[in-house]
């Protein structure tokens, strides 16, 4: 049972970075799990990863981005720096919709710059595809898979992660990262405050990873 409970996870973790389910990462096949399987299928999508978790680990990298398919060894956190009842209420679709209007507009980048976002209350949406090269770190973009917490308005590079974060959050970001390292080989998991002076994502990423 908790093998099926697993791989239903992984599952809904595979359509999630797909972008074909919002919903809880919970290892219960509902009606939005069989939404996701159904337009996959009219798609004629094929989902990658849907081996069991603990089947095997990659050497190297397994994903790569851009024409000059640069190797993805990285993921790098962010968080959006909203509000904690920011949008409250809308699904994860209509925020990602209002980040990639102020990246397009304020930052005049050609869409959103993530490549995942992970809602207060777990669900994960993909932005850009991991194989496209992101926009989250000045200078530190080929081969990083950036992921935004929404939230984070007003936190320090310092706070602990719980101060800023939901544990919904946390479960599926640690669940996003598992399934990413799944698929190929991550050497370094950051903070963009690692690389920049500033507070984003609002905690110290390697002591969050380390307290697991
Ligand atoms: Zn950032």
């Amino acid at each position: 049972m908790t093998d099926q409970i697993d791989a239903l996870k992984a599952l809904q973790m595979a359509l999630a970075r797909l972008g074909y389910y919002t919903g809880a990462i919970d290892g219960l096949f509902g009606s939005r799990t069989e939404a996701a399987l159904k337009a996959v299928a009219a798609e004629g999508g094929a989902i990658r990863n849907l081996k069991h978790p603990a089947a095997s680990t990659p050497t190297g990298p397994m994903i790569f981005q851009g024409s000059v398919r640069y190797p993805v060894d990285e993921i790098v956190i962010h968080c959006a720096a909203t509000h904690p009842d920011w949008m409250r209420g809308q699904p994860l679709t209509a925020k990602r919709k209002e980040i990639d209007r102020w990246h397009r507009e304020e930052r005049g980048w050609r869409k959103i710059g993530y490549h995942h976002l992970i809602d207060r209350d777990g669900a994960i949406l993909p932005g850009r595809a991991e194989t496209e090269i992101g926009a989250g770190v000045e200078g530190h973009n080929r081969g990083v898979i950036h992921i935004c917490l929404i939230g984070g308005a007003g936190s320090a590079a310092t706070d602990p992660f719980e101060r800023n974060f939901t544990a919904a959050q946390d479960r599926a970001l640690r669940g996003l990262i598992d399934a990413i390292r799944a698929e190929t080989a991550i050497t370094r998991i950051t903070g963009h405050n690692d690389h920049a002076a500033k507070a984003c994502p609002g905690f110290v990423v390697r002591n969050w990873i380390n307290r697991a």
